[in-house]
Parts: C-alpha cells; sequence; structure tokens
C-alpha cells in the first residue's frame, strides 16, 4: 500500500521546512587583546557558520577601533534577538551610557552568545561578568569571584588567590556532556573529540546563574589544572539569556563540527530559548575530531 503525506506536514516533519521568520542576530566584533585573536578572519566564520543553520538573518556590527569617539555608536540592540559576542576590550572602552543600554537589553530578554575570548573582555563591568559568569585575564583576581571546576557533578568554586585564565599549547581534547537534556545538548554524543585548540582553565567570576553543560579535563602535562573545566555554558541575567563556548581560539579551533553545531544551538538557543536544528549526522565521536571542507583555513603564506 502506498501513502502520500501532504507536501507541506512532510516539509515540516523533516526539518526542511524554512522558518517564517529569521532570527535577527548582531555579530559584534571591532577589537580583541592581541593579533593572536585575529577577529577580521574569525568574524567571517563565524557568520557563515549561522548563516548555514537556515534559521538566523546575520548583521556584522564593528565597534570602533581603540583611540575613536565612541559617542555615536550606539547600537539599538533591540532590534536583535541575540547579540554574538567575537569582541574582547578593556573596561573604560565603552561609556558608561552604551554599557547600560546592553545591560537593559538584557535585562529585558535579550540574547548573547559569548564566544572565546569575549569573556576576556571588560574585567569590571560587574553585569557583563554576572552575563558570562566567568572569564580570563585582564587582570582578573580573587576579587573578581572564585575559580570554577566541576567535580563530582557539581560546579565548584575556589577561593583560592591568583590570576585568572590559563591555557596549555593548542592540542586536541575531550568534551564531556554534563548536562544532556539541555535543549543546545539533546541528542549530541555524551562526549566527543574537539580539534586542536586553547582549552581555557583557570577562569574566574560570579559564576551566577550559571549551568555548565560540558566541560574538559585540562591536563597538568600541558599547563593544567588537573580539574575538568567549564567549557559550554549557559546563563540567566534578568530575562535575558547567554551562550558562553570557551572554544574556538582562531580558525583551526572553530573547523570543528562539534563547536560549529553547538555554537549554531546555542545562538538558537539564547535568541528563543528553543533549539530547532538537528544534530548533525558528522558530529566527531569520543575518539575522532570532525571537521568540514568548507571552513578549512587558507594556507599560510
Ligand atoms: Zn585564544
Amino acid at each position: 500500500m502506498r501513502t502520500f503525506l501532504p507536501a507541506l506536514l512532510l516539509l515540516t516533519m523533516t526539518g526542511a521546512l524554512p522558518a517564517a521568520q529569521p532570527i535577527k542576530v548582531m555579530l559584534l566584533d571591532g577589537e580583541s587583546g592581541g593579533a593572536y585573536h585575529d577577529w577580521r578572519a574569525t568574524t567571517p566564520y563565524l557568520q557563515r557558520m549561522l548563516e548555514q543553520a537556515g534559521v538566523f538573518q546575520v548583521e556584522v556590527v564593528t565597534a570602533p577601533p581603540k583611540g575613536a569617539d565612541f559617542s555615536n555608536f550606539k547600537p539599538d540592540f533591540s532590534k536583535y534577538k541575540v547579540v554574538v559576542s567575537n569582541y574582547d576590550v578593556p573596561d573604560e572602552r565603552w561609556p558608561d551610557e552604551l554599557k547600560q543600554s546592553f545591560e537593559k537589553y538584557m535585562q529585558n530578554g535579550g540574547g548573547m552568545v559569548v564566544v572565546h575570548a569575549a569573556d576576556n573582555a571588560f574585567p569590571k563591568w560587574k553585569a557583563y561578568n554576572q552575563m558570562i559568569g566567568i572569564g580570563g585575564w585582564r587582570g582578573r583576581t580573587e576579587a573578581d569571584g572564585p575559580f570554577w571546576y566541576y567535580k563530582g557533578g557539581k560546579v565548584l568554586p575556589d577561593l583560592s588567590a591568583g590570576k585568572a585564565g590559563s591555557h596549555g599549547a593548542r592540542i586536541a581534547f575531550k568534551i564531556v556532556n554534563r548536562v544532556t537534556n539541555h535543549p543546545i545538548t539533546k541528542g549530541l554524543p555524551a562526549e566527543w573529540m574537539h580539534v586542536p585548540d586553547e582549552l581555557y582553565a583557570r577562569m574566574r567570576g560570579p559564576g551566577e546563574n550559571m549551568t555548565v553543560l560540558a566541560t574538559a579535563f585540562s591536563d597538568e602535562s600541558n599547563k593544567g589544572t588537573g580539574r575538568d573545566e567549564p567549557v559550554l555554558m549557559v546563563l540567566k541575567f534578568g530575562k535575558g539569556r547567554i551562550f558562553h563556548t570557551t572554544l574556538g581560539h582562531d580558525l583551526a579551533g572553530l573547523n570543528c563540527v562539534g563547536f560549529i553545531a553547538t555554537y549554531q544551538r546555542g545562538t538558537e538557543w539564547a535568541a528563543t530559548g528553543k533549539v530547532t536544528q538537528k544534530v548533525p549526522a558528522d558530529f566527531p565521536t569520543a575518539t575522532k575530531t570532525a571537521t568540514r571542507a568548507d571552513f578549512t583555513p587558507p594556507a599560510k603564506k
């Protein structure tokens, strides 16, 4: 017997039906802590990854450079469902009015995605650190919150003194999902290998309203802590939702199907509270990394 499903129903069931209203994304860049974070190179990758998910409309917003006048930089955050930050600056770069405008957007239910060194930014901006949960470098110390790490099923604070932020050499490492029923992690393998990248450790911050979705073991033999360090987390700030990934140092670190999929899913979740995307078939496994040919970094000159 042959049965036919109405075409529209079939499209809906297979997930092929395009979203009627694309999710508006602001991808923020314009500065980093150093040439090692090449935002001019990584932003196009981050943009294309979102565009490939088929549910987003992405607009890149480039903040003025260091030393420029910020008085006319007043992005209308409320035009966007989510702000993806590929941006790292010291506290004094943003005028108070701009900081307050972003806080208000988040309090009122905005979305934010923190990629890698965006968690280095604004060490003394209290609300920003509440949004990211943990951060590193730029002079952060015990005054800015404890170290946070994962042990025995819990996210624990370490109140000891010291600088925030470290990483070893860029080698492949295993990500372990700790929360498997969150919309972002649901359906992902419990463990997966990430491509050679920086594994952030010794991160400090308020750690409030923070759920650590995934961790990676920071090996002492590679300047690590001997602890399971948070790498993917979600947070609440007012009515706002935040997805924070510490992964993605450079083009090679971004070219991991695990990074791409969690970033696409995390951005949708931060914007809407839901994830409609399927887990890609080429997702990495517990023993094997996975990359995409169309995100292969250009050969070095
Ligand atoms: Zn880095």
